[in-house]
């Protein structure tokens, strides 16, 4: 299987799976009409409804014939109320107070007034005046003051408040861990399944992505980590988190309550800027396609967004609702993919390789290999790839060839499905003895990479001391004979 190697867009989706889209017969019609990587959202649903959904997930690759990345997103140190009772009436002006559930009989003054929340360090974090927004910002509420174990507020903005709904601080530094015992259960979940990408949720600081690099790496496994970008001191210090993560989102769901939607068109452009500029991949994600989740087109609006991303120079873009738990999760992704494809048709123009971070040997055999593809109209670049390092940092250039990642690891071509403008291609029977390589990987790829005589490929490799690295040394061009 995983021998079709056509793409027509370069930009890759990712659809989160849920209620929606937990079937194999669906799944598979996700993957025939678009999704690249399948996300899976460890902030809703149980382990074993994931682990059904990987399952899942690879026999409807296996029987589609094309491969997907599997993207498991950490919860992280997500604040939420804890189980209410029933919904809670909370009108502008009124004082109440929140704290963690066991409290609650301490404090008979507050009796009918009383919003449990599962965060115990609450009362710690927030100081008078700050705001506590809840469902998404839909309610807000400001500290007003604070007793031993729990915080007086004033509503500012009212509303009916559902139990297990999320709390944002947007004033207040979350002293939680990064990684909670849940993450830990679930990193476990992750690597015995199989997952291909962990993302970590409210990263703050370059800590919180290492510390779960180094938990990974204590199982002896290489899993690349996606830093979210959801909050402010995120963005405070997104050059250091983009320097230490493999994947960057912008989150712009809980972004955009933190920071206030106003500010998060402009900081897009400046995280995606960042990344293409370092060469670090950048998912944006979150209400791009949000009214499909009803309706079977999207706004005008919406597809705009879209395209505005491509044109930014986003790598993937990311459904969450619309194919988690939406009426149209297929029609979605179509959707999606058609409106990148048009976005594409007119790029921007590229950023500058001066404006880039470079100065490795593969930065200049990439650079080599693309220019040399475009100028003499190559049909395919081939890149051999051992780790998918290569392969992603041809991906940088934004080559108008596309490229056919190889590699004789599995991991890697379900990695590199998140790869810009690549398409994955599994070949298992090669070694450093055969005697024309670069023939031997164009006989094997000809047919699903439908070439023709007096095609041209161009071919990037590691060879000689180079063969098992993760760096190409050499370029050679095959015509297809
Ligand atoms: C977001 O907030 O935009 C996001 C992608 O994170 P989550 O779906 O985990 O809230």
């Amino acid at each position: 299987m995983m021998k079709r190697a056509n793409l027509h867009r370069s930009a890759k989706v990712i659809a989160t799976l849920g209620p929606s889209s937990s079937s194999v017969e669906v799944i598979s019609r996700l993957i025939k009409t678009g999704m690249s990587v399948a996300r899976l959202n460890m902030s809703h649903g149980t382990q074993k409804g994931h682990g059904q959904l990987i399952s899942d997930i690879r026999k409807a690759s296996e029987q589609v014939g094309l491969e997907v990345a599997i993207l498991l997103d950490l919860q992280g140190p997500r604040i939420r109320v804890d189980t209410l009772p029933c919904p809670l009436v909370l009108n502008e002006d009124e004082i109440w107070a929140i704290g963690p559930a066991q409290i609650k009989l301490e404090y008979p003054e507050y009796e009918n007034r009383f919003i449990p929340t599962i965060y115990e360090g609450l009362v710690n974090d927030c100081d008078t005046g700050a705001r506590i927004l809840f469902d998404d910002g839909l309610i807000i509420a400001e500290v007003n003051g604070k007793e031993q174990d729990l915080l007086e507020i004033r509503i500012k903005a009212g509303g009916v408040l559902n139990s297990n709904k999320g709390i944002n601080l947007p004033d207040s530094s979350v002293s939680a861990p990064s990684i909670t015992e849940k993450d830990l259960e679930d990193i476990k979940f992750g690597l015995k399944n199989g997952i291909d990408y962990f993302a970590l949720s409210f990263v703050r600081k370059k800590e919180d992505v290492i510390h779960l690099k180094d938990i990974v790496k204590d199982q002896s496994r290489d899993i690349p980590v996606v830093g979210k970008i959801e909050n402010i001191e995120a963005i405070e210090r997104i050059e250091e988190i983009i320097d230490v993560s493999d994947m960057i989102m912008i989150a712009r769901g809980d972004l955009g309550v933190e920071l206030g939607n106003h500010l998060v068109p402009a900081e897009q452009k400046k995280i995606i800027s960042l990344c293409n500029k370092k060469g670090v991949p950048v998912i944006t994600a979150t209400q791009m396609m949000e009214s499909m989740i009803t309706n079977p087109v999207p706004t005008r609006a919406e597809a705009s967004d879209i395209a505005n991303a491509i044109w930014d120079g986003t790598d993937a873009v990311m459904l969450s609702g619309e194919t988690a738990s939406g009426r149209y999760p297929v029609e979605t992704v179509r959707m999606m993919g058609q409106i990148i494809q048009e976005a594409e048709k007119t790029p921007k123009s590229r950023m500058s390789i001066k404006d880039m971070d470079l100065g490795r040997l593969e930065d200049s055999i990439m650079i080599g290999a693309s220019l040399i593809a475009e100028k003499i109209g190559a049909k395919r670049i081939f890149s051999v790839t051992e780790s998918g390092s290569s392969c992603l940092t041809m991906a940088r250039f934004r080559p108008l060839t596309s490229i056919l990642g190889i590699s004789n690891s599995l991991g890697v071509v379900r990695r590199m499905c998140l790869y810009w403008g690549v398409s994955p291609f599994y070949l298992d029977e090669y070694n450093e003895d055969i005697a024309n390589f670069e023939q031997y990987v164009v006989n094997k790829a000809r047919k699903a990479c439908e070439l023709e005589e007096g095609d041209m490929v161009v071919i990037a490799r590691g060879s000689g001391k180079f063969f098992t690295g993760t760096t190409s040394n050499s370029i050679k061009v095959e015509i297809i004979k």
